[in-house]
């Protein structure tokens, strides 16, 4: 059934292509389809890690090569940093950034989002020992449980604005200082390429690692001595970032990922990577 759809799907769309209703770009490889570079950060399973082979898979990647073949285009995956990838997109109405990426107005301003695929929550991974069932309110951790820790992060991530405007304060609208939750409670942060890397460094440079939900458990299911709990902060959901030229193809993923959500394609990919590891350093 999904291989007829898929079919039925790349024949509409070629002979859009073809009679110049849906935008053809130059970026065509030897089969003649354009290319789609997917913009991604190979630490963070399960939507994207590196296989034994260092190869970047995941269910980021498995998601948008469906897409891709639906809409008869080719793909190509490039691992950046995290922060790259959004530079990347803007210059490049043909790139799409697939990283667990989390919507938000910031993001917002600079490219264009598909439709949410997933929701997540951040999650704070600490050694064991370190929080007992009295730290927990209904299950998570408040933030104000962080007090003095020194806690590494992924840059340029939602997790990582999260801690440092708890760590230095905000400003309102009218630009007064507006007091964060760890500010002047010896907290303190240092930023990492990803979580993976970070998490070597707990019970050395830092106390505590802050990231979304499945790479923090995925972390923890492979290191024995970590732990993690859910910190109580707002959930987040995840999107395509794209070109803010590329009002098209978003409209044909959005298309796409619609039918794959029904049919539940995007929570069994989710659920195919899990439990898998980065095994990058
Ligand atoms: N969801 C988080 C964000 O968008 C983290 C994504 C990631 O580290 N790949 O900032």
């Amino acid at each position: 059934m999904k291989k007829l759809l898929t079919l039925l799907f790349t024949l509409v769309l070629t002979a859009g292509c073809l009679l110049g209703l849906t935008a053809c770009g130059d970026n065509k490889g030897s089969n003649g389809k354009q290319t789609i570079t997917v913009y991604t950060e190979s630490g963070f399973a399960p939507f994207e890690y590196l296989n034994e082979n260092g190869e970047v898979v995941g269910s980021d990647i498995d998601l948008m090569s469906e897409i891709c073949e639906i809409l008869g285009y080719n793909l190509v995956v490039k691992d950046v940093a995290f922060g790259a990838i959004f530079t990347n997109v803007q210059n490049d109405k043909w790139a799409v950034g697939a990283a667990g990426i989390t919507v938000n107005a910031e993001r917002s301003e600079t490219g264009i989002f598909s439709d949410s695929y997933t929701t997540s929550v951040q999650y704070v991974i600490v050694k064991k020992g370190t929080f007992s069932e009295a730290d927990l309110t209904d299950g998570k951790i408040d933030l104000t449980k962080l007090s003095g820790k020194k806690m590494g992060m992924q840059e340029s991530t939602t997790g990582c604005w999260l801690i440092e405007d708890a760590v230095d304060g905000t400003k309102d609208d009218d630009e007064n200082h507006v007091k964060g939750e760890l500010e002047g409670t010896g907290a303190s942060y240092i930023e990492y390429k990803n979580a993976v890397v970070a998490s070597n460094d707990i019970g050395g440079k830092i106390d505590a690692v802050v990231i979304d939900e499945l790479p923090a458990k995925s972390i923890c299911k492979n290191n024995s001595e970590l732990e993690c709990f859910q910190i109580n902060a707002e959930p987040e959901s995840y999107a395509f970032y794209l070109n803010k030229e590329a009002t098209e193809l978003l409209s044909n993923i959005n298309y796409v990922l619609a039918k794959l959500k029904e049919d539940g394609v995007v929570d069994y990919l989710i659920n195919k990577h899990s439990g898998a590891y980065n095994l990058a350093k």
